[in-house]
């Protein structure tokens, strides 16, 4: 079992798309563990963007996600960090497959809708960011024993 950080950047939140992407998640049996609605400041930006933050490009990225609020949020579930991912698509909503998030419905390289962490490292240290050890709520919902089979 895996945990990944997503967050609804404020393209989404602005663009009343929260209810349509957690019923994404929700419907492919990912388990919600954490939310919040929050604004980023440019100090967790700068922390959240480390990697970026030499590119000409950070200037603007930190713009856009301190611009609004986020919904962030942890998912759990089999091979999470992949299978989100996965569902977001490439970065660019212009080369985002059809059938993922941002291909479906973003048409920008840096509004792409939602955040999702690229790795085990990367999802325990955003995480940690982003939540207190006391706001991820473990529970294993009911209806577990019918996404999956007990093997798995
Ligand atoms: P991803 O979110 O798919 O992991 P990156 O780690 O490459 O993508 O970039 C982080 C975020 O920065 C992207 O999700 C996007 O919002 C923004 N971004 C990426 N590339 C650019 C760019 N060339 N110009 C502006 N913003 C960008
Ligand atoms: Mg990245």
């Amino acid at each position: 079992m895996q945990r990944t950080l997503i967050l609804l950047k404020p393209d989404a939140v602005q663009r009343r798309m929260m209810g349509r992407l957690v019923t994404r998640f929700e419907d492919k049996g990912l388990n919600f563990v954490a939310m919040k609605l929050m604004r980023v400041t440019p100090e967790l930006a700068k922390q959240h963007y480390a990697e970026h933050i030499e590119k000409g490009w950070y200037p603007t990225l930190e713009a856009f996600i301190t611009g609004g609020p986020v919904l962030a949020a942890v998912l759990e579930g089999l091979e999470a960090i992949t299978v989100v991912r996965d569902m977001l698509g490439a970065t660019s909503g212009l080369a985002a497959a059809p059938g993922t998030i941002r291909g479906d419905y973003s048409s920008s390289r840096q509004m792409n809708l939602v955040h999702g962490s690229d790795g085990p490292e990367a999802a325990e240290r955003e995480i940690a960011l982003y939540f207190q050890a006391s706001e991820l709520c473990d529970h294993t919902p009911t209806i577990v024993p019918w996404l999956r089979a007990a093997d798995e």
